[in-house]
């Protein structure tokens, strides 16, 4: 059996992906494709799943930025999770703004 080679080469980030998608979006009547822009809509949310998201911190907690969800106490950082256990979406624990 041949061995599947694995492309690790991105040929573009994930925002100039979901960019390109949206200009489409913008260009393009897909009255006519209900399916192909709900399919769209869904690789678009995967893609910005994919991108760490700020954790979204409140007087006692930090939470998921997407989807609300506690993550830690508000003075812990859980950096071995990477992505929110409800959601998917990828955390960035850092402090920078
Ligand atoms: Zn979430």
């Amino acid at each position: 059996m041949a061995k599947v080679k694995v492309e690790s080469v991105e040929r573009m980030t994930k925002e100039e992906a979901i960019n390109a998608i949206n200009n489409r979006f913008e260009i393009m009547d897909y009255r006519e494709d209900k399916q192909l822009e709900d399919a769209l809509d869904m690789a678009i949310e995967a893609l910005e799943k994919q991108i760490p998201m700020k954790v979204r911190i409140t007087t006692s907690t930090k939470r998921c930025g997407r989807c609300k969800r506690q993550l830690s106490a508000i003075g812990n950082i859980h950096p071995e999770r990477n992505y929110c256990q409800r959601c998917g979406q990828a955390i960035d624990w850092s402090k920078k703004q």
